[in-house]
C-alpha cells in the first residue's frame, strides 16, 4: 500500500514536507478480516484539528500515523461470508490506497441505490452533520431565516436545503462569484452572498430583512459576527466548525469580542450550542438515512462534489479545502 503519514505538526497552512509518502507491505490477511483498495478519499476540515496538539474533542495524529478519514473502498480478498470481492464498502482507511481491516468495521454500499461517494457527502457524515445539527439544535420553523456559511461545502449545501424542506428562508454564504451563482441556481438558496465582496456587511443586511433566527456556524471569523450581529430574539446558533480558524497560528482578531458575544447572547436570548456530530448517531442515524435518501432521490436536496484524481494530489487538495479552493464535497479518486 501506498500511504500519507504526517511528518510533523503543520504551523499555520500545512505544507509538502508535513507530510510523507511511502510504500509498505500489508499485513497478511487474517480470519475475519478484509483486504481493501481505496476509490474515494474524503478530505475534511477536521483533519487540520488532528495534525495539531492543541486540545480538542478527538485525540491527534502521531508523528508518521497515515492521515486519517473515511474512504470508500473496493473489497479485494475477503475471509467472510457477508463481504465479498468487487463489494463496496464504507470504511475508515485514511490517506492510503489499500488496507487491511477486520470486517465488522466496514458497511455495505449498494451502488444501486446512490453513487457510492455520496456516503463520504450528502448521505454520510457530512450531510448528517447538517441534519442533525440544524434540526436538533437550529429548529428551523417556517418563514424564519437561516443563515449558513461554506454554503457550497457538504454541510453547508444541506444546511440550507433542508431548511427549505421545514419551509424556512435560506441564506448562503460561500467564497466568490462561482459559488454564489451556484448556490441559487443549483442547490435553491433563496439568497446568496459573496463574504470576499467589500460590501458583504451591507449585503448581509439587505438578504436578511427580518434579522436571523437560526445561524447555522461553520466558519467563525468576521463572517460570523456579522451574522450574529443579525440575530433577532430566542435565535438559535449550532456551533458547528470555526473553520476560519483552523489555519491560525495565532489568537484570531475579532471586532465584536468576547463581552459582545456574551451581550448579544444576553440581551437577544440567544441558544448557542457546540456539537460533535457523533453525539447524535445512536439517536438521529434512522431518521437521517430514510429522509435524506428520499430528499435526495426527489431533488429536494442536491450534492456538489470536487473530485481531485490521484493520491499524490491530496495534500494540495487539502490545502484548497481550508483557503476555499473546492467546489463541494472534496473526494480524492483513486484509480480501479
Ligand atoms: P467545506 O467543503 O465547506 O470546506 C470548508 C469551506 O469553508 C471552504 O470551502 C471555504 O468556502 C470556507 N471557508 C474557509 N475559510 C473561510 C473563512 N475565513 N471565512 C468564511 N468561509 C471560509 O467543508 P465541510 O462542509 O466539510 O465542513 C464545513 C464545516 O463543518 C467545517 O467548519 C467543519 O469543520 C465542520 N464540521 C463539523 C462537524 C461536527 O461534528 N461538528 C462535522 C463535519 C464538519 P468559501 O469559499 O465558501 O469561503
Amino acid at each position: 500500500t501506498t500511504q500519507i503519514r504526517l511528518a510533523a505538526y503543520p504551523e499555520g497552512e500545512p505544507k509538502d514536507s508535513d507530510f510523507e509518502t511511502v510504500t509498505v507491505d500489508l499485513p497478511e490477511l487474517q480470519e475475519g478480516e478484509v483486504l481493501l483498495k481505496a476509490r474515494y478519499l474524503s478530505l475534511d476540515p477536521y483533519m487540520r484539528g488532528r495534525m495539531s496538539r492543541a486540545r480538542s474533542y478527538a485525540a491527534p495524529l502521531e508523528i508518521g500515523d497515515v492521515v486519517l478519514g473515511q474512504t470508500v473502498c473496493e473489497v479485494v480478498e475477503s475471509t467472510v461470508d457477508n463481504r465479498r470481492p468487487g463489494d463496496l464498502v464504507l470504511a475508515f482507511t485514511g490517506w492510503q490506497t489499500h488496507a487491511v481491516v477486520d470486517a465488522r468495521h466496514v458497511r455495505r454500499l449498494d451502488p444501486e441505490a446512490a453513487p457510492p461517494s455520496t456516503a463520504l457527502g450528502v448521505l454520510g457524515m457530512p450531510g448528517f452533520t447538517a441534519y442533525a445539527g440544524l434540526l436538533e439544535i437550529g429548529r428551523p420553523a417556517e418563514g424564519e431565516t437561516v443563515v449558513v456559511a461554506a454554503a457550497a461545502g457538504p454541510v453547508g449545501s444541506a444546511v440550507g436545503q433542508i431548511a427549505k424542506v421545514k419551509g424556512a428562508r435560506a441564506v448562503g454564504i460561500a467564497g466568490g462569484e462561482e459559488k454564489v451563482r451556484l448556490l441559487t441556481d443549483e442547490l435553491g438558496f433563496d439568497v446568496a452572498l459573496d463574504h470576499r465582496s467589500p460590501t458583504f456587511a451591507d449585503d448581509l443586511k439587505a438578504a436578511t430583512p427580518d434579522g436571523v433566527d437560526v445561524y447555522f456556524e461553520n466558519v467563525a471569523g468576521p463572517v460570523g459576527e456579522a451574522v450574529l450581529r443579525r440575530m433577532n430574539t430566542y435565535g438559535r446558533v449550532p456551533v458547528c466548525g470555526l473553520v476560519a480558524n483552523y489555519n491560525a497560528t495565532s489568537a484570531p482578531d475579532s471586532a465584536l469580542g468576547f463581552p459582545g458575544f456574551m451581550n448579544l447572547v444576553l440581551t437577544r436570548s440567544l441558544t448557542v450550542r457546540g456539537f460533535i456530530q457523533d453525539e447524535f448517531v445512536p439517536t438521529h442515524t434512522e431518521d437521517f438515512r430514510r429522509e435524506m435518501t428520499q430528499w435526495v432521490a426527489d431533488g429536494s436536496v442536491r450534492y456538489l462534489e470536487d473530485v481531485v484524481d490521484g493520491l499524490e494530489n491530496a495534500v494540495e487538495a487539502f490545502r484548497g479545502l481550508l483557503s476555499g479552493r473546492n467546489v463541494g464535497k472534496l473526494l480524492v479518486r483513486l484509480p480501479d
